[in-house]
């Protein structure tokens, strides 16, 4: 488990692996044909929004259109189970982030690149020293699954809007993870690091640079 929770947070090097992505059968098959390997389809970028159960249907519809505001890809969303028993850290009534992302990796449809795990329970993992930290979200970096929580997100201490409008920064920094985007120093930009404080508010948008890097996989248009 340690050696995996490694990729998580820190950058790999070595680029975006891209995890290969098929439509589902439409039932019609096309003769094999020569040129078949020559052909390189546009790829459809699709995200399954994965409502842990007990999520608000609102907050699910809420994020799958401010994700799709955003983003150039379709998120189609997944009624899930509850919470997996084997994620629940008693101690603290919180669900281990790591251990969700690797439940997500095994809900991931074939024709999805990505999934996102939505849930309102409290979400945690290691940093540093501190073996169970409090997060809003984590994501593998690059990766196919996140995780976002809406318990630390502020409900009924702030705002509805405010609240809805973390709620999408918070998806879009955690995807952005997904997408090979490190923390971002631009002050402005929403894929900076938290850092443990509620920084949801700073900035909505992608800075230039990190939009560089998702213009360069297609999930955003100029
Ligand atoms: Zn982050
Ligand atoms: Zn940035």
């Amino acid at each position: 488990m340690k050696n995996v929770k490694a990729r998580y947070l820190f950058l790999a090097a070595t680029g975006i692996a891209m995890v290969a992505c098929r439509e589902p059968a439409t039932g019609k098959e096309h003769p094999p044909s020569h040129h078949a390997a020559s052909i390189t389809p546009a790829k459809a970028h699709n995200v399954a929004l994965y409502q842990f159960a007990g999520t608000p249907p609102a907050m699910a519809a809420l994020i799958q259109k401010g994700i799709m505001t955003k983003l150039k890809v379709a998120v189609q969303l997944m009624q899930g189970q509850p919470l997996p028993a084997m994620s629940f850290y008693k101690p603290r009534n919180r669900y281990i982030a790591d251990s969700l992302l690797v439940y997500l990796r095994g809900q991931r449809p074939a024709a999805c690149e990505k999934i996102i795990g939505l849930t309102t329970r409290d979400i945690s993992t290691r940093k540093g020293e501190i073996e169970n930290w409090g997060v809003l979200g984590l994501g593998s970096c690059p990766g196919t699954a996140c995780v976002i929580s809406s318990f630390r997100g502020g409900k009924g201490k702030v705002s509805e809007s405010i609240f809805n409008r973390r709620m999408i920064t918070l998806a879009l920094h955690e995807l952005g993870h997904t997408y090979g985007l490190p923390h971002c120093p631009d002050p402005v930009c929403l894929m900076i690091d938290a850092k443990g404080k509620m920084n949801l508010d700073e900035g909505e948008s992608y800075c230039a640079k990190c939009k560089n890097k998702l213009l360069a996989q297609g999930v955003v248009t100029k």
